[in-house]
């Protein structure tokens, strides 16, 4: 039995995410108790094999044994100082390894997803200000796309149920043309629907670049879209489109970073950099709320001068938190140790060789995988498909939740062949109940 007296007390004080509090009187969230590995257990000690990471933020599994001695070492050295006026070793050796991976040169932190986000729109208006370029003042983002929910990152996300009733306090976006291959004509190749697709921002900066700071993208795979997958030719084009405009490219790496599309970072595909790139979720091990926005040179030297107010003012009391800077450097060192993006590569042909029944259900559609995210349709998906299969594969003691008729596996990397064939079968199972 789970702990009714927690879920109680969670219904009367804790409002959740992302959730109508009504529905969840019927629904009640899981008591999780501890975890371990690819691990949850609830509070009565029943498994639940956690196969989207919780939220996409684990790489490692809950309760790795090195990332919590770095965090445990940094305890008891200092928690936390302010990052103004102040530095600290931590901070300073995730810069160097964060620069050192993507070739971009300077390291701006803040909180967690959103946060970065906003960071990001806010210097690209404010480089271009300072470049006396005072009208570009619009930004471009992709249909269904998702940056999070301040409301900033809200106007340039693009999915109704988060954004709607809010659009009286957002100011306006434009949206381009998705790349997702769904969307491609019978006969176009998901590369040509790409290209296709970037035809629509082509004509819409050939009119309005002069008004345009930055495009922002989700670099291969739209996640929070239903896992909406596409092309890397996408982000080549993406990128001389921007570069023959006079536009930044802000790559949002916040789901798709630190491996989870095979290589470390998604723009590595298509081979381009972007000119400000949004890092959070996966970058302390799905251990500590911290994001990063990394930014070439040419925006850092935009800043630096004499005047005060030519600076990026921009703060957030946690910025650069030590403990969050040492989750993410044990991370980093697991990444190394670990070899982790080749054994991925092993994981993921056995995944898709054991999901053959999956694939081949009668039910499933578009069955679909970037690096280490598959995603998968449902037909005849009723109403409550999401909450229904959600309850069906608990009870196979498997934790998923789909996103609309749309399935996802994101697992934490450790995950092993044994875990893998009891993701799968759950996943089975609630497919023919949901
Ligand atoms: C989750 C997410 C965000 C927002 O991050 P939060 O930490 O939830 O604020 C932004 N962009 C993408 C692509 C995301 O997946």
């Amino acid at each position: 039995m789970q702990n009714t007296d927690l879920i109680q007390r969670t219904h009367a004080v804790v409002w959740h995410p992302c959730t109508q509090m009504k529905e969840q009187q019927a629904t009640p969230p899981l008591a999780i108790a501890r975890g371990n590995g690819v691990w949850l257990y609830d509070t009565a000690g029943k498994p639940y094999l956690d196969g989207i990471s919780s939220w996409w933020v684990n790489l490692f599994g809950h309760a790795d044994p090195r990332i919590n001695a770095a965090i445990c070492d940094q305890l008891a050295r200092i928690e936390h100082v302010m990052l103004a006026g102040c530095t600290h070793e931590p901070v300073v050796a995730l810069s160097e390894s964060l620069v050192a991976l993507t070739g971009l040169d300077h390291v701006f932190y803040g909180s967690d997803g959103a946060s970065a986000t906003e960071i990001a729109l806010k210097m690209s208006f404010h480089y271009w200000h300072n470049c006396g370029q005072t009208d570009k003042t619009e930004f471009i983002s992709v249909k269904q796309g998702y940056h999070g929910e301040t409301l900033g990152a809200l106007s340039v996300t693009d999915v109704a149920i988060f954004k709607d009733v809010y659009a009286p306090l957002l100011r306006h976006s434009t949206q381009m043309m998705s790349p997702d291959w769904r969307l491609a004509e019978p006969g176009e190749s998901h590369e040509q629907y790409a290209l296709r697709a970037a035809d629509d921002l082509a004509a819409l900066l050939q009119r309005q670049h002069a008004r345009v700071a930055a495009v922002i993208v989700e670099p291969l795979v739209q996640a929070a879209a239903g896992m909406a997958m596409h092309h890397p030719a996408y982000l080549r084009r993406v990128r001389q489109l921007c570069d023959e405009y006079g536009v930044h490219l802000i790559a949002d790496e916040i789901a798709v970073g630190f491996g989870r599309t095979g290589t470390m970072f998604a723009c590595e595909q298509g081979d381009i950099k972007p000119d400000l790139m949004c890092l959070s979720k996966g970058i302390t091990g799905g251990y500590l709320p911290l994001s990063a926005v990394l930014a070439s040179d040419t925006i850092y030297r935009a800043f630096y001068a004499d005047t005060t107010a030519r600076g990026f003012l921009h703060s957030h009391s946690y910025t650069g938190n030590p403990l969050a800077c040492r989750a993410a450097l044990a991370t980093l060192a697991i990444f190394e140790s670990d070899k982790v993006l080749a054994n991925n590569l092993m994981k993921a042909e056995y995944l898709d060789v054991a999901a053959a029944t999956l694939r081949g259900h009668e039910r499933v559609n578009h069955f679909r995988r970037t690096g280490m995210i598959w995603a998968f349709d449902v037909n005849d998906a009723g109403p409550e498909f999401s909450r229904d299969f959600y309850l069906a594969a608990l009870t196979q003691g498997v934790l998923l939740r789909p996103i609309g008729n749309t399935v996802y596996f994101m697992p934490p990397y450790v995950i092993t062949e044994a875990e893998i064939d009891h993701l799968l079968g759950g996943a089975l199972v609630a497919l023919n109940t949901a």
